[in-house]
């Protein structure tokens, strides 16, 4: 999947929900980080976070409620499939 980020949102990661919380809860080293992927759910900014990884080849961390170690080709259709516009 070629990803482009949005235009609507070229500074997205000022409106990071994340940027509140603890880094390390969006790159485990173990574990499912469920409170991390609850906060990306509400987060404004989920859908170019998704994008950004995946134009980035990003392989490490939650990204957009999904951990990319494991969950990219769900992160890929998620997308795909005309995430919410946020
Ligand atoms: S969706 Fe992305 S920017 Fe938003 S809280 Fe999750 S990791 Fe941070």
């Amino acid at each position: 999947m070629t990803a482009t980020l949005p235009d609507e949102h070229p500074h997205w990661r000022q409106d990071a929900a994340c940027r509140a919380g603890t880094p390390e809860a969006w790159f485990p080293s173990q574990g499912l980080a469920l409170d991390a992927k609850a906060i990306c759910m509400g987060c404004p900014v989920r859908r170019a976070c998704g994008l950004y990884a995946i134009d980035l080849n990003i392989g490490f961390g939650v990204w957009a409620a999904f951990d990319v170690r494991f969950e990219r080709a769900p992160l890929v259709a998620w997308l795909a499939n005309g995430s919410a516009v946020a």
